[in-house]
């Protein structure tokens, strides 16, 4: 069996500047690492390797250069094989542009019985890559997994919680997942396996490679969103002091939270 997991790099503070040209997240020089959600999606690929026999486990990453250390990483933890996706031409790509190019990486060097994503990054936070890179890929997807109950080489048992319920799903494989923090615990990169990857080759893929070769399709060029502006939303301490009954108080705070949109207004 062939598992793929989709690792992204992400700023390691929250003091990033923005260009304010393209509103892109300026990257070169800020400090990185592995976004934590895809630290339990790689875990959960090394333990699915673990239940299916002969399964290999390919960590991919669409970034700049620099987003290979969080390949290393992943063959520090036990994964076999590594790719990156990087070509200037992805730059400034959004969560369609993203799921495209990693859907075209994922075919190159596919295919793949099980992929495995992180439920959502803590950068662009969207959730939605996984959902759209299954959509891209053609196979059905699972989101938000808590558990997997069962997988053999041609099914998954898998369990979601989804917002008011949780749901049991068998699916037919290849599919993919999205997997939810504390699905397990996930394992520290061992410095045995430092030393011993430290030489391992990491295929590293242009636009060029891929399949689509249209540059329209990719980064800035094949993003219909764009990030106008990011803001830390403003914070105030305004401060009042009322008096009255508790009957006056009640209606003053009901008049106060129709007035500011909290309650809807009546018929
Ligand atoms: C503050 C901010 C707001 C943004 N808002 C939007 C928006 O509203 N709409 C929009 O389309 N784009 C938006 N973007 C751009 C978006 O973040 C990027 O396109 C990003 O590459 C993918 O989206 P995400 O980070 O939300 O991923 P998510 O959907 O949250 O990621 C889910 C999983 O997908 C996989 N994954 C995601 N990115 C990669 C990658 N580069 N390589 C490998 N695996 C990956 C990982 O397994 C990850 O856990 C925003 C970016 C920022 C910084």
């Amino acid at each position: 069996m062939k598992i793929g997991v989709c690792l992204k790099q992400v700023p390691g503070t929250t003091k990033v500047e923005v260009d304010p040209q393209t509103g892109v997240l300026k990257r070169d020089g800020v400090d990185a690492k592995l976004n934590p959600f895809d630290l339990y999606a790689l875990e959960t690929a090394l333990r699915m390797k673990a239940t299916v026999p002969d399964t290999s486990v390919c960590a991919v990453t669409m970034g700049p250069p620099q987003s290979e250390e969080i390949i290393r990483e992943a063959y520090m933890t036990g994964a076999d094989d590594g790719v990156i996706l990087s070509d200037r031409r992805f730059a400034g790509s959004d969560v369609l542009a993203t799921s495209w190019t990693l859907s075209q990486g994922l075919t190159l060097v596919g295919p793949f019985d099980l992929i495995i994503c992180g439920k959502q990054t803590t950068d662009g936070d969207t959730a939605q890559v996984g959902a759209e890179l299954a959509e891209f890929l053609g196979i059905p997807h699972l989101c938000n997994v808590t558990a997997i109950e069962e997988l053999n080489e041609e099914f998954l048992t898998a369990v979601m919680d989804l917002p008011g319920h949780v749901q049991r799903v068998k699916v037919k494989l290849p599919c993919l997942i999205t997997v939810e923090k504390g699905i397990f615990e996930p394992r520290l990169p061992s410095f045995r396996r430092k030393l011993a990857t430290a030489d391992r080759p990491i295929r590293r893929i242009g636009l060029d490679e891929l399949p689509d070769r249209e540059a329209r399709h990719y980064g800035l060029d094949g993003s219909p969103t764009q990030v106008a502006r990011i803001f830390p939303p403003e914070s105030n301490q305004v401060r009042e002091t009322w008096t009255g009954s508790g009957r006056e108080l009640a209606d003053r705070a009901f008049a106060w939270l129709k007035e500011h949109k909290f309650l809807q207004q009546e018929g």
